[in-house]
């Protein structure tokens, strides 16, 4: 191995692996150009990618500004739509029907630190849904709008997105953009063995053709099998089954019955006996799946669930049938290794969050590149201890979607209230928001992934009691009361002058 890092070779052509190809290529191009740094991904034509994956957050806009691919192309070339949040739907109760939504806007009052949770536990609770009182996105995403006029340009808008995507298209045009525009190179391969050298770091990858490749960092995208990181190097995997229980999905696609049926803005996730059931409105379909435990639901009954929902029959419905283990791997960087993308772990799609691993994974790799190999231990060492945290808050924020929930009947939801399934962390600051809503104070580590804002959204549409001991002070409640008024007209004034998702996204074809 030399001393120098000059050579980056990806293993996997998923959407982790490109995502991470260009997001180093678009970083690193001066050098690219010059010949000083190469970077090739390797992939198998016989090993088929995941093939799902299809909401983003946010933070795919600034990634598909830092490649270089503009929006309209994505959105045109990806049969891709508008993601504005999730709305979930049954997960309060299972007697009567509920929905709450988690919209990407920040609720009014935000920016003048607001605090409108405190404002709505004294005077709106039991009125009004907390995301109806602070953000205008419910309303707009119950009427299926668009979050930009037609007149704004590509980086413009009136409300926070990211969006909905085919996943096999978006691999598409990533491999096509990285390529063509990015200087990254591709070489398809089959990786049958992993030589290691005498310090235990990766010498070299063996092909099924007998060939051997080489390079001075290796980035492990190669999915659930994590063949370089898990497989040769032996980075032990932790499981997170006895905290988040769902570990199967099943996919389907829908046909939307005409042209012009209407485009939902914002992914619906609905309870299920056993789980959940994701919507996604597409451009031309709908893509829709269930995530479910394999020990509260069998595949049979998790098939006639899933049929039910679609209203098809389960003999004609085309599902791809995935299994995984929720858990991560107890580190990310090892040697000359990174794992980035399902190699690195995958705990479940609630919350869409995988994809925002990837494009962090990949932003510390472009911004932080070592040169020399003895940068690697202390950037691997920030690296994990980075990720270790997150993949922490990650599964505290997806457990409490569950144990909110007041649904008796299936087993599923009951056993995800037991107390010794739920992570001390976030038991303790259950703990706090009995007598405070959360609040940035809660979580001010850098790059911190679910902002306290997430929590009360998903805490307070759920129906958690804070009881706050001192009611908000009377200025504060007045510039929350005008915040509230601004909020109800800012909600009227963007569903009259917002055109639908399918308006705005046909007319990129015209
Ligand atoms: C049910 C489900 C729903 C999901 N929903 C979402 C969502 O809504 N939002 C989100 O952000 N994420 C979601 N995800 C996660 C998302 O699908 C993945 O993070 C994303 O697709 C990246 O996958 P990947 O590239 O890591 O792996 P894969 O897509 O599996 O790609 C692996 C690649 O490695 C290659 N490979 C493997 N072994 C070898 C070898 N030996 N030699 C050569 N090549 C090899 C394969 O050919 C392939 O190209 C979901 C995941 C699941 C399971």
């Amino acid at each position: 191995m030399s001393e120098m890092i000059k050579h980056i070779a990806i293993l996997g052509g998923g959407t982790a692996g490109w995502l991470t190809a260009g997001i180093i290529a678009s970083r690193h191009q001066a050098r690219l150009r010059k010949g000083s740094l190469r970077i090739t991904l390797y992939e198998s034509d016989k090993i088929p990618t995941i093939g799902v994956g299809e909401g983003t957050w946010p933070t795919m806009r600034q990634t598909l500004q830092t490649l270089g691919i503009s929006e309209s192309k994505f959105l045109t070339e990806c049969d891709a739509s508008f993601k504005q949040g999730s709305k979930f739907i049954n997960w309060r109760f299972d007697q009567h029907p509920h929905s709450y939504h988690h919209p990407f806007s920040v609720p009014a009052g935000y920016q003048h630190q607001l605090n409108m949770a405190e404002h709505w536990l004294s005077q709106h609770q039991h009125t009004a849904s907390f995301s109806r009182c602070y953000s205008p996105q419910e309303a707009v995403c119950e009427a299926f709008l668009a979050p930009k006029t037609m007149q704004q340009g590509e980086q413009q808008s009136l409300l926070n997105y990211g969006y909905h995507l085919d996943a096999g298209k978006f691999t598409q045009l990533l491999q096509t953009h990285c390529t063509e525009a990015l200087q990254v190179e591709h070489q398809q391969c089959e990786v049958s063995g992993v030589q290691l050298d005498d310090d235990g770091a990766i010498a070299k990858l063996h092909t099924t053709t007998g060939d051997s490749l080489t390079a001075d960092l290796y980035i492990d995208c190669t999915g659930l099998k994590a063949t370089l990181l898990g497989t040769a190097l032996g980075i032990p995997f932790k499981p997170l089954n006895s905290v988040l229980f769902c570990d199967r999905a099943l996919a389907t696609r829908q046909a939307y019955p005409e042209h012009s049926t209407a485009i939902a803005s914002c992914t619906l996730s609905t309870a299920q006996q056993a789980g959940w059931i994701w919507d996604i409105g597409l451009q031309s379909r709908r893509g829709i799946g269930y995530v479910y435990s394999s020990q509260h639901a069998t595949e049979d009954q998790a098939l006639q669930t899933l049929a039910a929902y679609t209203q098809s029959s389960s003999d004609l419905l085309e599902v791809k049938s995935i299994a995984f283990t929720p858990g991560h791997r107890e580190k990310f960087w090892h040697k000359n290794c990174i794992a980035i993308g399902l190699s690195a772990g995958f705990v479940e799609p609630l919350e869409a969050s995988a994809l925002l691993m990837v494009e962090l994974s990949a932003q510390f790799i472009a911004e932080k590149l070592p040169q020399t190999y003895s940068q690697i231990a202390p950037l691997s060492n920030i690296f994990n201890e980075r990720f270790l945290y997150r993949w922490g808050r990650l599964v505290d924020f997806l457990k409490l979607h569950y144990i909110l929930s007041d649904r008796q009947q299936d087993a599923f939801w009951r056993d995800n209230k037991v107390s010794n399934s739920i992570p001390d962390s976030l038991t303790e600051l259950l703990q706090l928001w009995q007598h405070t809503p959360p609040w940035p104070h809660d979580f001010d580590r850098t790059g911190e992934i679910f902002q306290a804002l997430s929590y009360q959204y998903v805490l307070y549409g759920m129906g958690f009691e804070t009881k706050m001991p001192i009611p908000p002070e009377k200025a504060k409640q007045q510039l929350a009361d005008t915040a509230l008024r601004k909020n109800i007209e800012a909600s009227r004034q963007l569903t009259q002058q917002l055109s639908s998702n399918r308006e705005y996204l046909n007319h990129l074809r015209v």
